[in-house]
């Protein structure tokens, strides 16, 4: 880095098929990253979904950052689970690119911010496992699946933030209220990741990985909340600014 260029910060996208035509079939992603990450100072750049491995080294070969965002459900047989009847819409193609990417990161301290599906991702990466679905699997869980027909950014529950953390020095000691838009969660957190937040019903909200430049996993939405709320846009911020040192 020669600290006067802006970080540039590599962003997974989906698959859009056109199930609506006239469009053809595109690749996207929410703005919302987009904007949280540029607010940030970040350079953004979306990375198309590739099933050769090699073109998507070479893309992560230029980045400063990656951001694993949120989206579809990880295929079950990734973490050796048949597949649940609640188990939703899988994108074999993006989960084996985002595996290869996440292992990647952490490996090489790559700097990293996991969102929804990116912190399940992350933690299948490790060798962790998910709950396929909280309402099935949990009994008494809290609902945390708002979505759809409510706002995004609806603040949904609390997060208690583990002291002495990387988040705890980023959001303070304590809890927040954050949004929640996922039905899957954590289920076995492999060794490699520290959980430093659970909503008040267990469930993991944040990992973050010791010894690693800056690897931090959320299971809301902060780029729904960045917009006005200072500590949801700080992610994006600690992001960039692990990638300027
Ligand atoms: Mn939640």
């Amino acid at each position: 880095m020669t600290g006067r260029r802006p970080p540039i910060i590599g962003i997974t996208t989906l698959a859009i098929e056109a199930e609506q035509n006239p469009i053809p079939p595109r690749i996207g992603q929410n703005q919302a990253y987009i904007r949280g990450l540029v607010r940030a100072g970040a350079a953004p750049l979306m990375i198309p979904q590739l099933a050769d491995a090699s073109l998507v080294r070479a893309i992560y070969e230029q980045l400063d950052g990656l951001l694993l965002p949120g989206g579809e459900d990880i295929d079950p047989a990734r973490y050796g689970e048949a597949r649940h009847e609640q188990c939703g819409r899988v994108s074999p193609e993006r989960d084996e690119m985002e595996l290869a990417l996440a292992r990647w990161a952490v490996e090489d301290g790559m700097r990293l911010l996991a969102i929804c599906r990116g912190i399940q991702l992350l933690n299948v990466a490790l060798g962790g496992s998910l709950y396929q679905d909280i309402a099935a699997q949990i009994p008494g869980a809290e609902r945390h699946d708002w979505y759809p027909g409510y706002p995004r950014n609806r603040l949904s529950h609390e997060v208690a933030v583990t002291p002495q953390t990387r988040l705890a020095a980023l959001l303070g000691d304590g809890s927040l209220r954050v949004n929640s838009l996922h039905h899957q969660a954590l289920k076995e957190v492999p060794p490699g990741l520290t959980v430093v937040a659970r909503a008040p019903d267990g469930i993991v909200e944040a990992v973050e990985i010791a010894d690693h430049p800056f690897a931090l996993g959320v299971q809301w939405h902060p780029e729904e909340l960045a917009e006005g709320d200072i500590r949801a846009q700080r992610l994006f911020d600690a992001l960039v600014e692990a990638c300027q040192v």
